[in-house]
């Protein structure tokens, strides 16, 4: 690592910088500058580390696309001035955050690593002290010709980094909170820090200048689609003026019910013009809406594959291009686009 680094530490709240009221004994942010004092091994470095904290703190089920907006400024204004971003947040939504900054960052030069804890960082057996430093070494680091290692919104947590619109939390507890669907790390933290470097994204230019897109329509309700589930669940979620675009959580590779009331509100949907996307429940594997009868009769209806795309990265992904765009059709169209390494295309 070069002595010259210097890392932007973004605090958004969350477990990391937690401690325990004691009045109540539930979990509340703390400030800032006792998470650098909690962390001596920081300054050991060599790279300077300026910080930003958000007022107010927030657990991150709090968590809004105005927060993301926010990091997509705070990033691009202090862009030229920083060899990358290391960005503290709750646990139960950085899945999320981590997808939508990744699709509101155009050609990313430089790292931008989520990272937190299961337990706070004052506690003796916290996870966040090795979550912090690792993500500082990697967020700083290198190759030979002094481009960044990693150019990508990435989630550091418990030694393994990951492609941010490919994670999903799936652990409460384990301090292996999170999982890479479908593509594997971008680097694993053993002894010293291994980068998977073909799997690592490059940007479309060194040079070109970041893009941020901060406009984001929220304007989505995800379904999970489930036995027993009735016409009239099905039509608020599909068919409310609400929705512009509807996340049908299906079965296996991109089933659903067969009945003839559930594919007539989807073709109700899809004839007002909504945008149906097809995400999968399953841990891995693709939708693919070819194999069965009842995969191929939601294409047929106007339901779009979302191939392996996670559903936080769906969110983040519809939420991006309809704000990009008013235009349903288009949105439609780059669904099956790989933008950001989110979907194995
Ligand atoms: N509720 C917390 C949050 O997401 C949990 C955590 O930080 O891990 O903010």
């Amino acid at each position: 690592m070069k002595g010259t680094s210097s890392i932007l530490l973004i605090y958004t709240g969350g477990t990391i910088g937690m401690r325990q009221d004691p009045v109540d004994g539930t979990l509340k942010p703390f400030d800032f500058g006792q998470i650098l004092e909690e962390v001596p091994e920081l300054g050991k470095f060599g790279v300077r580390i300026d910080s930003f904290t958000f007022d107010p703190l927030i657990d991150s089920s709090d968590v809004e696309p105005s927060l993301w907006q926010s990091l997509a400024k705070l990033i691009q204004e202090r862009y030229e001035y920083y060899d990358g971003f290391v960005i503290l947040h709750g646990t139960d939504t950085m899945a999320y955050s981590a997808s939508a900054l990744s699709f509101m960052l155009d050609n990313l030069t430089k790292p931008v690593i989520f990272t937190g804890s299961q337990l706070p960082i004052g506690v003796p057996r916290t996870d966040g002290k090795e979550n912090l430093v690792s993500s500082v070494e990697i967020a700083a680091a290198k190759d030979e010709a002094g481009h960044a290692l990693v150019p990508e919104v990435c989630i550091f947590f418990d030694s393994k980094l990951l492609r941010g619109n490919r994670c999903t939390k799936v652990s409460s507890e384990d301090f292996r909170a999170f999982r890479s669907l479908g593509y594997p790390a971008l680097a694993d933290a053993g002894i010293s820090i291994k980068y998977n470097r073909p799997a690592i994204l490059e940007p479309k230019s060194w040079t070109e200048p970041l893009r941020i897109s901060t406009n984001l329509d929220t304007r989505v309700s995800i379904l999970k689609i489930h036995p027993g589930i009735t016409p009239q669940v099905m039509r608020y979620f599909l068919c409310g003026e609400g929705t512009r675009a509807v996340i049908l959580e299906t079965y296996g590779s991109g089933n659903a019910p067969s009945k003839g009331w559930f594919l007539d509100i989807v073709k109700e949907a899809a004839g007002m013009g909504k945008v149906l996307m097809n995400v999968t429940q399953c841990l891995s594997g693709t939708v693919n809406m070819d194999l069965y009868a009842t995969g191929k009769a939601l294409e047929k209806a106007g339901v779009v594959s979302g191939l392996d795309i996670t559903t936080e990265s769906a969110l983040g992904k519809l939420f991006h291009l309809m704000g990009v765009s008013p235009d349903n059709n288009w949105v439609k169209n780059r669904l099956g686009e790989n933008l950001r390494g989110e979907i194995s295309k």
